[in-house]
């Protein structure tokens, strides 16, 4: 994510921090230093931010380690100043594995809680008794109301994160457990229309009430529902396009002997990026226009392409859907993959060519819902 920088790694998984997040320590700072009345309050309100956020950290690892148990990558998480992200390679496929994958960050902050419980231990319960809320002494700057203020903020996220609002973990759960009998494109249609909804309760709320923390919440939960309704819908496109009827058909390819010259002559006609260099029918390499671009730059004699082509070439066969080929692209931190038809080479397809034919499918894809949409009912907010 842009602006965020590296602060630890747990687990082979980055732990980043977004420059954003500095607003909450000052904010902090602040709000405890009014509430105390105190430069400690100022010192304590850092503190606890901190703190909080170690509970957030311990939440996206809770979701990060099921994801990974369950052979998910888990790029990194990073740190914003509404709560924390943690970035996976792909969605799972199976809800149920989503399903524990959302309830494990809950139970993280339920596990939290349930430790500061039994290290406050009869504090809790005398507080509870006198109803006084849940924080004894609120103004204190003391280790146990600080242990107190976690106790609160860990019981409010697993309440918040509950709320079945997609993108939130009770949405996931929500649109998980549907998908068990829905399947998963309708299974997200619904869960995210009733985030929406939510949210914009949420967002309605927060203006009557002045809680402006409240209606960015709900705007960000808005956003993210119909982000992940647009993501859903790709991903069946995807799904269902297979590779073999992505890559270029009409490439034209090098041969053996051909020399660089060779190449610049294509390049200066035609827009085609990678250039695959056969022998007969079989692949040896690819050529990229980058190296080329780079071979007539600092060599001064007409190389072979087979000197400048990269050998590796990720191998793919032609019934893998776009949605897989994408995701082995992106493991492997390769742009270009040969598709094959068993051991036939058939041509070459680029992470470009991917999005390109996603954009177009679901454009078409749209397209057809729309017309479609007349007498389906099926929870889906239009907006
Ligand atoms: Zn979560």
């Amino acid at each position: 994510m842009g602006g965020s920088f590296r602060i630890a790694r747990i687990a082979e998984i980055d732990i980043k921090i977004h420059v954003t997040f500095f607003l909450i320590l000052i904010l902090g700072a602040f709000q405890w230093s009014n509430i105390t009345h105190s430069t400690a309050g100022a010192f304590f309100g850092v503190g606890l931010m901190l703190l909080l956020f170690v509970c957030v950290t311990l939440h996206e690892l809770g979701h990060s380690l099921v994801a990974r148990a369950f052979g998910i990558q888990v790029r990194e998480i990073t740190l914003l100043p509404l709560g924390g992200v943690a970035i996976m390679a792909k969605n799972p496929d199976k809800p149920l594995h989503e399903l524990l994958i959302a309830a494990a960050g809950p139970l993280v902050n339920v596990v939290i809680a349930g430790v500061l419980i039994a290290v406050l231990g009869a504090d809790v319960r005398t507080s509870l008794l006198d109803a006084q809320g849940l924080i004894p002494d609120a103004t204190s700057t003391s280790f146990s109301t600080l242990l107190f203020w976690l106790l609160a903020a860990n019981i409010s996220l697993v309440v918040f994160n509950l709320i079945p609002a997609f993108p939130l973990d009770g949405g996931r759960m929500l649109r998980a457990l549907l998908a068990m009998l829905l399947g998963f494109p309708r299974a997200t249609r619904i869960a995210t229309g009733i985030g929406q909804i939510i949210a914009v309760a949420i967002g309605v709320y927060g203006i009557i009430n002045s809680q402006y923390l409240l209606v960015l919440t709900a705007v960000f939960i808005f956003f993210g529902a119909s982000q992940e309704n647009t993501a859903a819908r790709s991903k069946t496109v995807l799904i269902t396009q297979k590779i073999g009827d992505t890559y270029n058909k009409y490439a034209l390819t090098l041969q053996i002997g051909d020399r660089v010259s060779h190449v610049t002559d294509y390049i200066l006609t035609s827009y085609q990026p990678d250039f695959a260099v056969l022998q007969g029918t079989r692949l040896l390499g690819v050529v990229t226009r980058e190296e080329v671009l780079r071979a007539l730059a600092l060599r001064t004699e007409d190389a072979f392409v087979t000197e400048i082509m990269q050998r590796e070439v990720l191998h793919m066969q032609r019934n893998l859907s776009l949605d897989d080929a994408r995701t082995a692209m992106e493991s492997a931190d390769v742009r270009i993959a040969a598709v094959y038809d068993d051991g036939n080479y058939l041509g070459l397809v680029s992470l470009e060519d991917i999005h390109e034919a996603f954009a177009v499918l679901t454009f078409m894809q749209m397209r057809k819902n729309r017309a479609a949409r007349t007498g389906e009912d099926d929870g889906a907010v239009v907006l």
